[in-house]
């Protein structure tokens, strides 16, 4: 495989999927399955087979009719999930089975109640079941990033040894700092056996918001698929953020000199749809796709993105598919902008008329948080019946 390829894992539709206000209905999860294979996502994880029924019809129904990405289920590392999770799969062109375990002794201890040599042995086992039904099989050591660097490292040899093919290292809480996150990978492939033949993944939370840092931080120490959503959407604080980091390898390839599938102009599409799916949107400061994301209100910004685009900006909004450059006019910003956002709009005043309506518009920037083109064209045409009514009056007299 190509090592200077990252691929793009998508999981909207499972950890993405499993958080407050984000339930999709079946055909919800198609439709926006089908925009993420147009988008050009590598593999897509459509759900986890045996959580329910719903989650079972979505994978194979996304299965049988998505093509482009390999289609995977999740699995816990126990036969009836494998089993649900090859059936589901089945269909598609290119399955893939997703096992976890967790590997921390905290969870070791509380939640299984299992020792370190168990859960190895059990990994061992459910890869090599998986294997029976897939060649393409990731593992997941759960809570990697708090689980003890020795142990995990044989925890890994053990699943590669059983066939895996992709490893992934999940910072299941996001308590991971880059550092930390980048020397965990470095970790892995310098001493475990194999670790070098196969796919090393990064799943990132964004607690401390360092979900996209860390994965960004493990692509340079080695992994080559990145486990991500649309808008950050995932459990608690959310998943890293699929728009940033496509946007940053491209953005930022002196640093990130690699490869991937995705079609940029198509993020902001998805993301919207995405929003308009579920309960909630991006914020509007998020970066990429937020509706802030390349808005300019002060002067001097708006002069300069005007006269350049890039005195502010690093990236055009259309090569993320943002539709147009939209300026926030507001009490901040200067003749320039106004000239510009009346002219979009099909008014062409002199320089006279021009500083006429920028006092009516400074007036009103000062009541209002934020102008609209609609209090625009009240402005301008209020100006323009003022005119009218002062020439008729000259006329009469
Ligand atoms: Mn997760």
């Amino acid at each position: 495989m190509p090592q200077d390829r990252v691929y793009f894992f998508d999981t909207t539709l499972r950890d993405g999927e499993q958080s407050p206000g984000c339930s999709m209905t079946h055909h919800e999860k198609l439709a926006l399955a089908h925009s993420l294979a147009d988008l050009g996502v590598d593999i897509l994880e459509a759900g986890f087979a045996i959580a329910s029924d719903g989650d079972f019809a979505a994978i194979s129904a996304i299965a049988q009719e998505v093509r482009g990405p390999k289609v995977a289920s999740l699995a816990r590392a126990r036969q009836e999930d494998i089993e649900r999770a090859a059936k589901a799969v089945e269909k598609a062109a290119r399955p893939r089975i997703h096992v976890f375990l967790a590997s921390s002794d905290i969870h070791l201890e509380y939640k299984l109640k299992i020792t370190r040599d168990e859960a190895l042995e059990q990994a061992a086992k459910m890869v090599a079941l998986a294997k029976t039904y897939a060649d393409d099989v990731e593992f997941s050591p759960e809570d990697s990033t708090r689980t003890d660097p020795e142990f995990l490292c044989q925890f890994v040899g053990a699943a590669i040894s059983a066939g895996a093919t992709t490893i992934n290292l999940p910072d299941t809480v996001g308590y991971a700092t880059p550092e930390d996150y980048a020397g965990m990978f470095r970790n892995i492939l310098e001493k475990v056996p194999g670790a070098d033949r196969v796919i090393l993944s990064t799943h990132c939370h964004d607690d401390l918001g360092l979900a996209v840092a860390n994965t960004l931080a493990a692509i340079r120490a080695g992994a080559r698929q990145v486990e991500c959503t649309i808008n950050g959407i995932g459990e608690r604080a959310g998943n890293a953020a699929l728009e940033e980091i496509g946007a940053a390898l491209k953005v930022r390839a002196d640093v990130y000199p690699y490869e991937c599938g995705l079609k940029l102009e198509k993020l902001y599409p998805v993301s919207q749809q995405l929003a308009g799916t579920i309960s909630f949107g991006a914020a509007p400061n998020k970066a990429v796709v937020g509706a802030n994301a390349f808005a300019h209100e002060a002067g001097i910004h708006q002069h300069g993105v005007l006269s350049n685009p890039l005195t502010y900006e690093i990236m055009t909004p259309v090569s993320v598919g943002v539709p147009a450059n939209r300026m926030v006019l507001g009490k901040h910003s200067g003749r320039t902008a106004l000239r510009s956002r009346l002219h979009e709009l099909g008014y062409r005043l002199s320089a006279a008329d021009l500083d006429i309506a920028y006092r009516a518009f400074t007036e009103l920037a000062d009541r209002k948080k934020a102008i609209y083109d609609q209090d625009l064209i009240n402005l301008v045409a209020h100006h323009q019946r003022h005119e009218d009514l002062i020439s008729t009056e000259r006329a009469l007299s």
